[in-house]
Formats: structure tokens, sequence, C-alpha cells
């Protein structure tokens, strides 16, 4: 079985765009789970020559309880609980808000080895980029910019050593 990697941060981060820029590769699976979920995809990353792998982007994993959005949130609970790695994905433009607050308290339950990617920093200086975010403490932590692949090359050496 190939190693899972996990995409999850609050809506609007980046998530798709970093998971299309990880899975683009010609014979790349991606598939929605009719039935199952609403927002659940996997993908296999071959980048670069190197091992493959399976990312999941997950819907957003806080907020409603309720309905189709909670039903949603617990899916992406589950992939993130199961997963070899996770990537918290946050917004290096808008920086930290309350939901990743929210979501980090999360994750941080899961014991699941984590790593920071600080998403959309491009035209951004990423030291400032990160820097709103060092409170959090991430030992791995990575401007990234998905839109443009900036950074990819990096996180990707950084993930295949932890898989
Ligand atoms: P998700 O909800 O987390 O899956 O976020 P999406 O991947 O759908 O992206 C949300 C918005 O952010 C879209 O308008 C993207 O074009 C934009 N976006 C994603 N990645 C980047 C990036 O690296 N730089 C910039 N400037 N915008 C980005
Ligand atoms: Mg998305």
């Amino acid at each position: 079985m190939l190693p899972l990697v996990a995409l999850v941060g609050r809506p609007n981060v980046g998530k798709s765009t970093l998971f299309n820029a990880l899975t683009r590769s010609r014979d790349a699976l991606v598939h929605d789970e009719p039935g199952v979920t609403r927002d659940r995809h996997y993908g296999v990353c071959r980048l670069n020559e190197a091992r493959p792998f399976v990312v999941v982007d997950t819907g957003g994993i806080a907020g409603q309880e309720e309905g189709l959005a909670g039903a949603t949130a617990r899916q992406s609970r589950a992939a993130a609980g199961e997963a070899d790695l996770v990537l918290f994905v946050v917004d290096g433009r808008e920086g930290a808000s309350s939901l990743d607050d929210d979501i980090l308290q999360w994750l941080r339950k899961t014991a699941r080895p984590v790593f920071l990617v600080v998403n959309k920093t491009d035209g951004l200086d990423s030291r400032t980029a990160l820097a709103e975010f060092s409170r959090y403490g991430f030992a791995d932590v990575f401007a990234v910019s998905s839109a443009h692949r900036q950074g990819l090359d990096e996180l990707l050496a950084k993930v295949l050593a932890k898989l």
C-alpha cells in the first residue's frame, strides 16, 4: 500500500490547488466517492520521479457539526486520522485565523505527524509570511505557492523523507 498524505485546512486556503499541483501526473487517479463523502478526493503524487504516495484533499475540517457540513468535517477528520502525514495548509495572505487555531487543536489530538504549509506566498516575503504562524510552534514549515508551483520541490523532499 502507498503511504497516505492528507491535506487539511479551512476552506479557501488552497488545498485543492495544492492537490492538483501534487497529483498532476498523467496517470493520477482523482475521483469522488459518491454517497460516502462530499469533498474527499484521492490522487497519486509521482512528481520528480519520486516514490509515489497517495494524497487526499479533504474538505473543511472544522465549523458546523450539523448536516452536510458536519458530515464533511467528520470525513476530513477520518482522512487525517488515517494519514501517515498531514499537511496543515494555511493562507499566507490572510494570516492565522481562529478556525486555523481550532483545526490545529484537533490535529494535535490525532498524534499524526504534521507539517505546516503556508500557501499563497507568491509575491510575499516568505519569512514574514512564516513569522505570522511561528506561534504554532511547528518544526517543519514550508512557504509555498501552489498556484505558481513555488516551494513544492522542498516540500516534496521533506514529505518523502518522512514517509
Ligand atoms: P480550498 O478551498 O482550500 O480547496 O482552496 P482552493 O484550492 O479552492 O483555492 C481557493 C482560492 O485560492 C482559489 O481562488 C485559488 O485560485 C486561490 N489560490 C490557491 N493557491 C494559491 C496560491 O498559491 N497563490 C494565490 N495567489 N492564490 C491561490
Ligand atoms: Mg477544495
